[in-house]
């Protein structure tokens, strides 16, 4: 489990990337989370691929109090930012208020994260996600983004 333990800069951040459509996740994550006591905030899409139930506003059921209220055993998909996907294939890293804290170690569990994240997940979410695509887009420009290449 990626534990970046950054978590002030995080709250003052407002927890911006969970208001992105919130997050995705494998069957067994989501029977971790509730075998954990927390509600199911999930949305089957597929039998291995669940999505958080995120509203109009985009915003992820997990955030409480611009911190995520499971973070201890969040998705695979949460744990890997700033690494964002848009598919199994691209990736590019997310330069929030975060990512100029994190150490070269930091970094490579994020990367190591982002490569066990099924590809499933990405192919199963696409049509469901497709509504949403603009105002997602939109705010994931608030921060510069660059291209890397996972290995
Ligand atoms: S990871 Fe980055 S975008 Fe997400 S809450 Fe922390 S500082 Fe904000
Ligand atoms: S599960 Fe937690 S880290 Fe992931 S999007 Fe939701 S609030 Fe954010």
């Amino acid at each position: 489990m990626v534990d970046n333990n950054h978590s002030n800069i995080c709250k003052r951040c407002g927890g911006y990337c969970c208001k992105l459509g919130g997050t995705l996740a494998t069957k067994s994550e989501v029977d971790r989370i509730i075998a954990a006591g927390y509600p199911n905030q999930f949305i089957e899409i597929t039998e291995n691929c669940y999505v958080t139930d995120f509203g109009k506003e985009l915003v992820c059921p997990y955030l409480k109090d611009s911190t995520c209220e499971i973070y201890h055993i969040r998705p695979l998909l949460c744990q890997k930012y700033p690494i964002f996907s848009t598919d199994g294939e691209e990736h590019f890293l997310v330069h929030c208020p975060l990512t100029q804290h994190l150490s070269k170690d930091d970094l490579t569990q994020c990367i190591e994260a982002a490569l066990e994240v099924p590809e499933e997940i990405f192919t199963s979410i696409q049509r469901f996600m497709a509504p949403f695509g603009s105002k997602i887009d939109g705010r994931m420009r608030k921060f510069r983004m660059e291209p890397i290449v996972l290995e």
